[in-house]
């Protein structure tokens, strides 16, 4: 059906699956039998404890979640984790942080307020258009972890190859392409996604925590809320959670599911992100902004050949229907994200009209 939706380029909130949207809109005014819509639903009703769990076990079948691996739905988004991590993971107050781009250095700086942070490798010399080699990190023997932005979503990088972290544990912020590719939890401590870009709407974040670095030592002044114990102890129900998010991102997992999991996915966003790719490849006006080695599928960063050109492009884009390819302030150009939702044909849309702009001004 046609709905009048806009190819939405948004690095996010982003896109969702137009099937999940129906489907929801199918179940608005009464889920389930239930007589009501989620929105209205207690937290602690048996309807609910359904949805929570269906979606956490949908996860765990997804992602190939191990036993000894907790999942968490946690409110406050990303930037919450930005704190979280440090105040629970931190015990000898000394962690290995790599630097990026933007959303790393978010991380850094707010890692500082509890502990040392000690940048092990960085990109900046290049303006983060790359992932640097992380195959031979110098990680202090009393670090207590090695964290990473797995896809610089600003940036447009993304790891191919995980850090070698001299067997300390691997933090890694998930967020702009979870449940995009396959993924081997178990190589990792912990994995947290804000669910906004990849997944559904904004204000949740999924956390995946290995049991043995739940603690229960924290000093008193960390909020009962930011103790990732609070929320393994009681099943994401200490308090009230965002249950409409939770909802709609057990939709997206039973979505995925069905879709045939995340390597059919993964085949998919590699298809269809060539198609942006390729074209920016053989243009003589655009140019993507990252190396080929580190590009990620998910948020693609480009430019043409002046700053003015790219207001003009993302002007023009904007009347052609497109929505939100203005690069972020920081970096930029212009910038599509291409997550899970975005169907191929939005992205071949967007190199045919790139491509006519490219003939006409070029
Ligand atoms: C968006 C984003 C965040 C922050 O998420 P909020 O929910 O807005 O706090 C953190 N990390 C990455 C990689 C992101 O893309």
């Amino acid at each position: 059906m046609n709905y009048g939706r806009t190819y939405n380029f948004s690095a996010g909130p982003a896109m969702m699956p137009e099937p999940v949207l129906e489907e929801i809109r199918d179940e608005m005014l009464n889920y389930n039998g239930s007589g009501m819509c989620v929105m209205e639903m207690s937290h602690r009703s048996k309807v609910f404890e359904e949805i929570i769990q269906e979606a956490e076990k949908d996860l765990r079948e997804l992602m190939n979640i191990p036993d000894n691996y907790k999942v968490l739905f946690i409110q406050g988004g990303g930037t919450v984790q930005f704190a979280m991590v440090p105040m629970n993971l931190m015990k000898n107050g000394k962690a290995c942080y790599i630097e990026t781009g933007a959303w790393s250095k978010k991380a850094i700086a707010e890692a500082k307020k509890y502990g040392e942070v000690q940048i092990v490798a960085s990109s900046k010399d290049k303006n983060f258009t790359y992932i640097p080699d992380c195959s031979d990190l110098d990680i202090p023997e009393d670090a207590d972890y090695v964290y990473i932005c797995e896809n610089e979503t600003i940036n447009g990088t993304t790891y191919y190859q995980l850090p070698d972290t001299k067997g300390k544990i691997l933090v890694s912020d998930q967020s702009s392409m979870f449940l995009s590719r396959p993924c081997d939890v178990s190589r990792y401590g912990l994995i947290w996604a804000g669910v906004q870009k990849n997944v559904g709407p904004a204000g949740l974040a999924i956390v995946i925590i290995r049991e043995d670095l739940i603690r229960d030592d924290l000093p008193v002044f960390v909020p009962t809320y930011l103790n990732y114990k609070t929320h393994a102890d009681s099943a994401s129900l200490y308090n009230t959670p965002n249950c409409w998010a939770i909802y709609c991102c057990g939709k997206v997992f039973k979505y995925l599911k069905k879709l045939g999991g995340l390597e059919a996915m993964n085949r998919i966003n590699e298809d269809k992100a060539a198609v942006l790719y390729d074209f920016l490849d053989s243009s003589r006006f655009f140019k993507a902004a990252v190396v080929k080695k580190d590009r990620s599928l998910m948020n693609v960063p480009f430019v043409s050949p002046s700053k003015e050109q790219d207001a003009e492009v993302v002007a023009a884009s904007k009347a052609a229907g497109f929505d939100n390819l203005k690069g972020h302030k920081s970096v930029g150009g212009l910038r599509a994200s291409i997550y899970n939702a975005m169907p191929k044909e939005g992205v071949e849309a967007l190199v045919a009209f790139l491509k006519d702009y490219e003939e006409k001004h070029a």
